[in-house]
């Protein structure tokens, strides 16, 4: 059965094949949804727009989400391609890598403003426009980590930025519920990523996690692609405001 057939959701966040919007895009894809995406600047759209053709998408649109108007303009596009929406993957995040680097005492305000604007806030500018096309209801779903919640070596800024984000789903799906929009994170265990590749000590974190999950192994890029399936399709219809760890337990675990 495939869940997501005749469904249309627009991937923000896909940088090439190590993304977790690729693991989520080819769940979607082998589950029947059309999808477009956006990529942030030339030098991506190189590497955006083969994985996006690979899997038949003719929507593949340029947005900063720091821009209003990029985001005015995906979503215009978004209008006239398919007239509506059912589901938005935001998988965006930011930090300047001078703020993951320094003790967190250190923020400068930019670099404060920089990580919430681009991982925290996008999502509210996104969710509004979204919305507006989404007549038949719809599921918004965010990328968190553990960092929102609990003090994790070298993420600082990005521990701010993410609590910000799983303040927003909550207040976003109290917005939208009565619209019939769910709005869910998902907390994903340390990944090799692009984003990732910026956050000092990340190798030592994956090894260190390994040990101490209690599946006893990092979560993949797939893992994360079937959760957000079960949150993007009717088999979570009663599900909103959550936040959902993918981390092979590593969270519910302490000395
Ligand atoms: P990634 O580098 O593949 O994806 C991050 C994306 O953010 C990129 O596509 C990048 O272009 C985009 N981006 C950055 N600034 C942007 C801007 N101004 N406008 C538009 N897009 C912008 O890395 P990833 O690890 O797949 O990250 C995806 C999401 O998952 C992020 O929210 C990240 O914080 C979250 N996450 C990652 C991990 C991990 O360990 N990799 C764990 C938990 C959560």
């Amino acid at each position: 059965m495939k869940l997501l057939e005749g469904k249309r959701g627009l991937v923000f966040g896909l940088a090439n094949q190590k993304s977790i919007a690729w693991g989520i895009t080819q769940q979607c894809h082998a589950h029947g949804a059309s999808l477009g995406f956006t990529y942030v600047n030339e030098a991506l759209e190189k590497r955006v727009r083969p994985l996006a053709e690979s899997i038949g998408s003719e929507l593949i649109l340029p947005c900063d989400v720091q821009s209003d108007e990029q985001l005015d303009k995906v979503f215009e596009e978004v209008e006239r391609a398919w007239g509506t929406i059912d589901f938005i993957v935001h998988s965006v995040a930011f930090a300047d890598a001078e703020d993951l680097k320094n003790p967190f005492v250190e923020t400068s305000r930019a670099g404060f403003q920089l990580a919430l604007d681009v991982s925290a806030y996008s999502l509210v500018a996104i969710a509004r426009r979204a919305a507006k096309l989404m007549t038949g209801g719809g599921s918004i779903i965010a990328l968190s980590y553990l960092g929102a919640e609990k003090v994790v070596t070298n993420y600082r800024v990005m521990g701010v930025a993410k609590a910000a984000l799983e303040a927003s789903v909550r207040e976003l799906a109290a917005d939208l519920g009565p619209q019939g929009i769910r709005v869910n994170a998902i907390s994903a265990g340390p990944i090799k990523t692009l984003a990732a590749s910026g956050i000092p000590g990340f190798r030592d974190l994956l090894s260190r996690f390994e040990e101490r999950a209690p599946l006893r192994r990092t979560a993949t890029q797939e893992d994360v692609g079937k959760t957000s399936l079960y949150f993007l399709s009717d088999l979570s219809s009663a599900v909103t405001g959550e936040t959902h760890y993918v981390d092979c337990g590593f969270n519910i675990t302490a000395l």
